[in-house]
């Protein structure tokens, strides 16, 4: 039987997949898309009910098309997202195959050997778009017997929680979106809050993508020096708001530290709980400065917004803060582990890799001739693993696949 040959592969149909082929077909360069599900499968099954897009309908989209159907200031729902991307499929006639799983991908003369769920296909260039977000990281804290836990990635809706109390661990974009959904369906919520950043989602009439740009945050190439686990703790939901932890504790929900080890039905809590509230409020109020030195600079004539800069005091389960959780006494029901994800390249059985596991790449071109990576966090930029980010990476590789 003939073996399949390919000029590039591009193994995932999310968005990079998409971007990456929208480039290659510009420049006239065949290629073909494996998806193991359906195009843009993690916005369809990966994440909740009720998630909107994090940045407005202006922003959040490929140059080549927009949402004709949304006002540019809207967040658009994760199906509308998903059925986007369907669109852009369509649009540039990306050659794509939805059902079919890329299982092994080892070195080959003049390229590489891709074993994949119908057959095996040698290409001369692969380029990996699996995703910045691969697989759910759940800390191994609390046995699975316990209590429900689900990870973000699982969770749905308030209703597939059993009644009772839930505590969400981790307050980045997820684990703030989701224990305010608890909150607003009457459930009582802890929520376990690490270092974060969280710009003001308006300002002074601009939202916080357009002041990311100006400011050259997008751009940044690393992240600042300590800040590597700190979350971005950003909300398109209810129309877009500032996450504001003392609003969340003014409803009633319980804030506490970090979640540390767990025995007897007691989780320990760390207790840095103040001052990771502090830290966000540092960078909130550091992004207005910011802000408004620009405008200043810029001679910008936008109306100035001093009630921004009025923070409530402290709630009291920040002053007086749990240091540990007893999950029985608490009424917990459930965790939710809004803790993030890991990578899996253990299909990728090529030579890489770093000593820690991740790709070694510049801005995504891997040292082995003719395998690229795209998608993932900070690959060129911050804004690499965002929507309108990744176009831009897509493009350079492209550059650069045509080059070779
Ligand atoms: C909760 C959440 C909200 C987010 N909100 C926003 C937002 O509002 N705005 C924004 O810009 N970004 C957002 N992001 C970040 C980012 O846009 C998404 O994570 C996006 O899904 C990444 O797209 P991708 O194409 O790089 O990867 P993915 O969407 O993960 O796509 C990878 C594809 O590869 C397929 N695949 C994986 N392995 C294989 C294999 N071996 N063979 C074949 N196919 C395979 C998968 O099925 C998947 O469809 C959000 C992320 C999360 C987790």
């Amino acid at each position: 039987m003939m073996q399949e040959q390919i000029d590039t592969l591009i193994i995932g149909g999310g968005q990079a997949g998409l971007a990456m082929s929208a480039h290659l077909s510009a420049r006239g360069l065949s290629h073909l898309v494996l998806e193991r599900h359906r195009i843009a499968e993690r916005w369809r099954s990966e994440r909740w009910d009720s998630l909107v897009a994090n940045g407005p309908a202006w922003h959040d989209r490929f140059p080549i098309l927009d949402f004709p159907d949304l006002e540019p200031h809207v967040f658009a729902p994760k199906e509308r997202i998903a059925d986007y991307f369907e669109q852009v499929a369509e649009q540039i006639k990306a050659p794509i195959r939805c059902g079919v799983a890329v299982t092994q991908v080892t070195p080959d003369a003049d390229g590489y050997r891709v074993k994949t769920s119908q057959g095996v296909i040698k290409a001369r260039n692969v380029v990996v778009a699996t995703g910045p977000f691969q697989k759910p990281l759940i800390p191994a804290a609390v046995p699975d017997e316990t209590i429900m836990q689900v990870h973000s990635s699982g969770y749905k809706n308030p209703a597939q929680l059993p009644e009772g109390a839930v505590l969400v661990v981790g307050a980045g974009a997820s684990g703030s979106q989701i224990a305010d959904e608890l909150l607003r369906a009457g459930r009582k919520v802890y929520l376990s809050v690490g270092p974060h950043d969280r710009p003001p989602i308006r300002y002074r009439g601009k939202d916080f993508c357009w002041w990311l740009g100006v400011l050259g945050h997008w751009d940044a190439k690393t992240r600042r020096p300590g800040m590597e686990h700190v979350t971005i703790a950003v909300s398109g939901a209810h129309g877009g708001r500032t996450v504001d932890f003392r609003e969340f504790a003014s409803r009633g929900m319980t804030l506490l530290g970090r979640v540390g080890d767990y025995q007897n039905g007691v989780l320990n809590i760390a207790g840095d709980l103040r001052t990771n509230i502090e830290g966000g409020d540092r960078h909130y109020l550091a992004t207005l400065d910011e802000a408004d030195a620009y405008a200043a600079a810029q001679g910008l004539d936008m109306p100035a917004e001093p009630e921004a800069r009025v923070i409530a005091p402290m709630p009291d389960c920040v002053i007086h803060p749990l240091r540990e959780l007893n999950l029985a006494a608490a009424g917990l029901a459930a965790i939710v582990w809004a803790t993030g994800f890991q990578s899996d390249y253990s299909w990728l059985q090529l030579d890489a890799f770093d000593a820690k596991g991740r790709p070694s790449h510049r801005r995504g071109v891997s040292e082995l001739a003719g395998l690229y990576f795209l998608g993932l966090p900070w690959l060129a930029s911050r804004a690499s693993p965002f929507i309108w980010g990744v176009w831009r990476d897509a493009e350079y590789l492209a550059e650069q696949i045509a080059a070779n």
